[in-house]
């Protein structure tokens, strides 16, 4: 069977040769990774808008593949192609849950953490009750856990979608839908879903002032379906200063805080306010 595959490969010319090579040995490699448990979490700082202080964490897959960092942006997709996803979430939320639980009993009670779920996650039923049971595990109160989904995660099957989110609300999970504004269905999914916070995709956020009219209208809108809001993609003092004033809630960014290792999080929740 071996000896067919390569056969296969010889219809391609020698750079596709190489590049399936590659594609395999990445995706043997991220396998691997998952089974081993190397994926780890990296915290970026969520701050409040009034009070200028971290209040909330992002956690952020990283996987580096023999000292070498991948972006998620490539080993997300990978691993949901592959299967891996949901082993994979679940180490990152195993992670998460269990640092801030530390976190909030040590430092700062009020800590909550988002984490990413991803449409083949939302897909499985089985995605409520893993988290569930880490919430468990770990102590964790269900309302210091924020899920964050992006909008195209749920177009590809509302009705599952809202069904996940919805017992995931009844446990006490807040819900955040990520990188609003990027789709074409907001309105209508913000009728159908419980949703907690807004995040404003950070495009938004690197197109002020241009961009300033909008983003108080998606405050606006927020504050109508009694959900708050959070500006991604925060870069400069001038685009902090422009959304100050329109009443969001918290911004996250590199200005606030690059996305650190556990080991930095407590000196970034001991710091007074970040301006
Ligand atoms: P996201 O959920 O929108 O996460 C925010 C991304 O924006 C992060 O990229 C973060 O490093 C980056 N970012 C934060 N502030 C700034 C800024 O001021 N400027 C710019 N240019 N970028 C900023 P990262 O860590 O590379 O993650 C990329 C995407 O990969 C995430 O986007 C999320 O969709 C996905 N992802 C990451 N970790 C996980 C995970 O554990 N599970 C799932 N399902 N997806 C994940
Ligand atoms: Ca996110
Ligand atoms: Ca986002
Ligand atoms: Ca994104």
């Amino acid at each position: 069977a071996k000896d067919a595959g390569r056969d296969r490969v010889v219809v391609f010319d020698a750079e596709h040769r190489t590049g399936a090579r590659q594609r395999f040995e990445v995706h043997a490699a991220l396998r691997g990774a998952v089974e081993r448990g190397e994926i780890s979490v990296a915290y970026q700082p969520i701050v409040d808008l009034g009070t200028h202080r971290v209040t909330g964490l992002e956690a952020l897959a990283r996987w580096n593949r023999g000292g070498a960092p991948v972006s998620p942006s490539v080993f997300i997709p990978m691993a949901e192609d592959l299967g891996l996803i949901e082993h994979l979430g679940n180490q990152v939320a195993r992670r998460a849950t269990e640092d801030v639980q530390r976190w909030r009993a040590e430092l700062y009670p009020d800590l909550v953490v988002s984490v990413n779920l991803s449409v083949r996650q939302l897909a499985v039923p089985g995605s409520v009750r893993a988290l569930a049971r880490l919430l468990d595990e770990s102590g964790l109160a269900p309302t210091a856990l924020r899920v964050e989904v992006t909008e195209s995660a749920l177009m590809a099957d509302v009705a599952a979608g809202v069904e996940r989110l919805d017992q995931l609300r009844e446990l006490g999970v807040r819900i955040a839908l990520d990188d609003f504004g990027t789709g074409y269905s907001s309105l209508a999914l913000l009728r159908d879903l419980p949703v907690d916070v807004i995040k404003i995709d950070r495009s938004f956020a690197q197109r002020l002032p241009d961009e300033t009219a909008m983003v108080a209208f998606i405050v606006d809108l927020a504050r109508t379906i009694g959900a708050t809001t959070v500006v991604e993609g925060v870069e400069t003092p001038e685009q902090l200063a422009v959304l100050a004033p329109l009443g969001c809630d918290a911004v996250q960014g590199f200005l606030l805080g690059r996305p650190t290792s556990a080991d930095a999080v407590p000196a970034l929740l001991a710091d007074g306010p970040a301006w």
